[in-house]
């Protein structure tokens, strides 16, 4: 389905009208309809791409679904030809734009567990698109693979049984320390009340999930920079 609709004169393009191909399936319910669409186009300030030396735009218009009747956007990509008319660049596409976390997460975290890297900021994302029923299971999922891979680069000859083992026992068996072993575990308890039915401790929630993590990737900073200190002083000691 064809619309025209109007871009506004801005410092990248003349005001003018183009007609775009409309998708006609809704994002949201899935149905095949006639979408209405709001005559007035969204254009982005920044260059989001670039085809040659030519400058891409993104660009983005609010349709109404005739079927389920919610809002959506439509998005598009634009460039500039020599008179500032805009011009399309490949198809119209629904997209949802994925939050950008800045997590500090030190190379010493990423050397030893690339995939809570992954997870832990997955989750963390979840949050911010407000979907708070998934965000305890990827905390919970990242704190295994944090402690897993730690416990692995503590006792790689014991790699098959760590990954094995359920998180617990792991915790109880190969986190040597104390209390890297008391933050692991409340929060592999909170964690596990994120996913199940009947919450076991329901005055701490996915605020104590979160610092209780973010102190278990303190404590295996602090001891990892201890341990490189100490080889130091030892090598002095031999020489
Ligand atoms: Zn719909």
């Amino acid at each position: 389905m064809e619309k025209t609709v109007r871009i506004s004169e801005d410092k990248h393009f003349n005001e003018t009208d183009i007609i775009v191909k409309v998708p006609e399936t809704c994002p949201i319910c899935s149905k095949n309809m006639l979408p209405q669409c709001f005559p007035n186009v969204s254009v982005s300030d920044i260059e989001i791409d670039s085809t040659g030396n030519i400058p891409i735009y993104e660009a983005a218009l609010i349709a109404r679904c005739t079927s389920c009747k919610h809002l959506y956007t439509i998005f598009f990509k634009l460039f500039p030809n020599n008179e500032y008319d805009p011009i399309l660049f490949g198809d119209l596409y629904f997209e949802t734009k994925i939050p950008q976390i800045n997590v500090s997460i030190s190379e010493t975290i990423k050397k030893i567990s690339p995939n809570f890297v992954k997870i832990y900021t997955q989750a963390l994302q979840a949050e911010k698109l407000q979907l708070n029923e998934l965000v305890g299971m990827g905390l919970r999922k990242a704190l295994e693979f944090l402690i897993k891979d730690y416990a692995i680069f503590n006792y790689p000859e014991k790699e098959l049984e760590i990954k094995r083992r359920p998180l617990s026992q792991v915790i109880e068996k190969y986190v040597d320390f104390s209390d890297l072993k008391t933050l692991a575990k409340g929060a592999a308890w909170i964690g596990n009340d994120e996913t199940h039915y009947v919450k076991e401790w329901p005055h701490k929630d996915l605020n104590d999930l979160k610092k209780y993590i973010e102190a278990s990737i303190s404590y295996i900073e602090l001891k990892s920079n201890i341990f490189d200190a100490q080889k130091m002083i030892e090598e002095k000691c031999n020489k």
